[in-house]
């Protein structure tokens, strides 16, 4: 069993600034993360709302000097998932891919992970067509026509980074009104390569190799078209990835964690951080600020012991 004062779950930016903070503060602390870190901030292309980068930052090199940052202190990352927590006699247990750990205290920041719209032709055509990730595989669509599905801030920005590839990129959304920010909703209408079916729904995804289309259902009339496509890219929110810490932390009607101003939970020692949280604004700043609190709450958690 390996111990450690402190165990983050999570690289993305609340659990980096989160490392960054707690190993400056000396405390013996380990970061579990499963993937690449990052999180979703490291598959944006471009953050520009992050201060301090006048010009804007790509989001895998705003990562990777999170990552340095945090190493420079002493922090360690173990590229392993946590597999299951246990809280006895005031200490976590965690099993994870890579060894069984017990620590004082945890911070989770696991993030959240996109939502699927369910409907036919989703899950079949994964990676033929249907994408999750525009920084990932837009490349792939030089020259073509795609739709992008959602209306938030991501699928509105997503829809413009793929007009560099795409020759047609269609933002399809439920209801009249973009709930997009309104700077990239005006971004987004002024692409020429950009148009918007609103009021509508995607019923299916079709195509025989790979998606060649997808039947859109206008929710007014109920009225289904076809509209040829060699993409599919969706961004229809997300869940929060809260599946560790059910029966420690309490959650909100939508799934987030509930934390107190200091990252609390409902369960001494264990902190939230980031998109996990019940929060109003999910932002790498957001993210990073609640690191940086919830470290600070670990600490004076261990401190009190
Ligand atoms: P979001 O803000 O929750 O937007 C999800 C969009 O998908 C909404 O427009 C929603 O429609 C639509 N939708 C949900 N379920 C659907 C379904 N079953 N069928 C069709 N459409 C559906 O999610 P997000 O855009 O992923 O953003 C998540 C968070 O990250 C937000 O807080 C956002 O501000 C933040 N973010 C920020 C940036 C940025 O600042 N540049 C970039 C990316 C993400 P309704 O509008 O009708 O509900």
């Amino acid at each position: 069993m390996l111990i450690r004062d402190l165990a983050i779950i999570g690289g993305g930016p609340a659990g980096l600034a989160a490392g960054i903070y707690a190993a400056r503060a000396a405390l013996k602390t380990v970061l579990f993360e499963r993937g690449m870190p990052g999180g979703l901030a490291a598959s944006t292309e471009i953050i520009e709302n992050y201060p301090g980068f006048s010009s804007g930052i790509g989001g895998p090199e705003l990562a990777q000097n999170m990552e340095a940052q945090a190493r420079r202190f002493g922090l360690e990352l173990v590229y392993a998932g946590v597999e299951e927590i246990t809280r006895k006699d005031g200490y976590f247990y965690l099993k994870t891919e890579d060894g069984e750990f017990k620590t004082g205290a945890v911070i989770a920041a696991t993030g959240a992970k996109p939502r699927f719209l369910e409907i036919k032709g989703e899950k079949e055509f994964h990676g033929r067509g249907v994408s999750y990730c525009a920084t990932c595989d837009g490349a792939f669509f030089r020259g073509k026509r795609v739709a992008v599905v959602g209306g938030g801030d991501a699928a509105v920005e997503e829809a413009i980074f793929l007009t560099k590839f795409a020759e047609k990129v269609t933002i399809v959304h439920r209801r009249g009104d973009l709930r997009a920010a309104r700077y990239l909703q005006q971004k987004a209408r002024q692409n020429d390569k950009i148009e918007f079916v609103l009021h509508s729904v995607p019923v299916e995804i079709k195509g025989e190799e790979a998606v060649e289309g997808i039947s859109l259902k206008d929710i007014r009339t109920d009225r289904v078209t076809d509209l040829a496509v060699d993409g599919v890219f969706i961004y229809v929110g997300h869940s929060p990835s809260t599946e560790l810490v059910r029966g420690l932390a309490d959650l909100d009607e939508k799934g987030y964690i509930i934390t107190d101003e200091e990252m609390r939970t409902r369960t001494a020692g264990l902190f939230a951080a980031g998109d996990v949280r019940k929060k109003l604004l999910r932002q790498v700043v957001t993210a990073v600020a609640d690191g940086a609190i919830a470290a600070a709450s670990a600490e004076k958690y261990l401190e009190s012991l």
